[in-house]
């Protein structure tokens, strides 16, 4: 005599049905996605999502459909400092399904102090490049300076 055998499977929706039938690229997934003004209920869609998309699509709903991004994992600069306000550094990947400009493609979100740039491979690659020569610099200087007592 258990309890679960006597529960009901849970009832199929529509909106399960049609995720389970669409075709989804490689590297890609199909996720739920809360649309509507926060004042509203809101409608769950299904939507492409990149692999290394790291948004809850639900939780951070949106009011339409073309405002939903995609953001990878991000890996953060942080910089000893004694100011009270540091200026963080963030990378991360980035895609704006309906943006004209990027054309929906994946991105490198570069975030200044909450300025964010985004950029494409050739750009991206350059980017690091430089930042492997600064860190090289920062190495090279730090090596000049006197060896510190030990405590
Ligand atoms: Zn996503």
């Amino acid at each position: 005599m258990s309890n679960l055998a006597s529960s009901t499977p849970p009832a199929s929706t529509p909106t399960t049905t049609l995720a389970a039938a669409v075709a989804v690229r490689p590297g890609y997934r199909l996720v739920p996605a809360l649309i509507g003004r926060s004042t509203e209920p809101g409608t769950i869609v299904y939507v492409e999502c990149p692999d290394w998309c790291t948004v809850d699509h639900v939780a951070s709903r949106n009011v339409f459909l073309e405002d939903i991004n995609h953001e990878g994992e991000r890996a953060a600069l942080q910089l000893p400092s004694d100011y009270s306000a540091p200026a963080p550094v963030e990378v991360y990947l980035s895609q704006w399904p309906a943006s004209k400009d990027d054309k929906g493609l994946t991105r490198l979100a570069v975030d200044v102090d909450y300025e964010v740039s985004t950029y494409g491979r050739t750009a991206a690659l350059a980017f690091a490049d430089q930042l492997v020569a600064f860190a090289a610099n920062v190495r090279a200087l730090a090596e000049t300076l006197p060896e510190e007592a030990k405590a």
